[in-house]
């Protein structure tokens, strides 16, 4: 297989552990953790599920990833993330040693590879991280905004039921 279709297959596993995270009302980030062409570490951003604020994607495969080798150090191994990671997440990525991050959708907000801070080519870190972007990014992206979007759909109609005057018949 070709790299480029290597990460394309890749990143639609980090798809579907977004698609559930969707399903259970966590914004849709899905990560994964590749070693020897085999997924060690499985993620989606669950903060709301675990009422942690860390539950990131990239965090819970990250770990996941480093129980399977039973190693705190993921040389050798890939994270495969459908959006651009978090100042935190970056962090981890470096602390881990992960060998290259492959993302999908920029995230023009907050992301911390190449939108609001470019993290990984600090030239104070001790580990050098590879990095590539756009793999997917498209699907990446849409599957974000059709979450938000059917949030804010819902968002508006529990708003007008709660504007809705109550009808009271009264007795004659
Ligand atoms: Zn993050």
């Amino acid at each position: 297989m070709q790299t480029a279709e290597q990460d394309e297959h890749w990143m639609r596993e980090a798809l579907s552990l977004a698609a559930l995270g969707a399903a259970v009302g966590e914004v849709p980030v899905g990560a994964i953790v590749v070693c020897d062409g085999q997924i060690v570490g499985r993620g989606y951003n669950s903060p709301i599920g675990r009422t942690d604020p860390c539950a990131h994607a990239e965090i819970l495969a990250l770990r996941e990833a480093a129980r399977t080798l039973d190693n705190y150090r993921l040389v050798d191994c890939d994270l495969y993330v459908t959006l651009e990671p978090c100042p935190m997440c970056a962090g981890a990525l470096v602390h881990s040693r992960i060998r290259k991050l492959i993302f999908g959708a920029a995230e023009p907000k907050a992301g911390a590879i190449i939108s609001r801070d470019c993290f990984l080519g600090r030239d104070n870190l001790n580990h050098q991280v590879e990095m590539v972007s756009g793999i997917l990014a498209d699907e990446c992206s849409t599957m974000l905004s059709a979450f938000f979007r059917r949030r804010r759909e819902r968002k508006k109609v529990e708003r007008k039921a709660r504007l809705q005057p109550l009808v009271v018949e009264s007795p004659q």
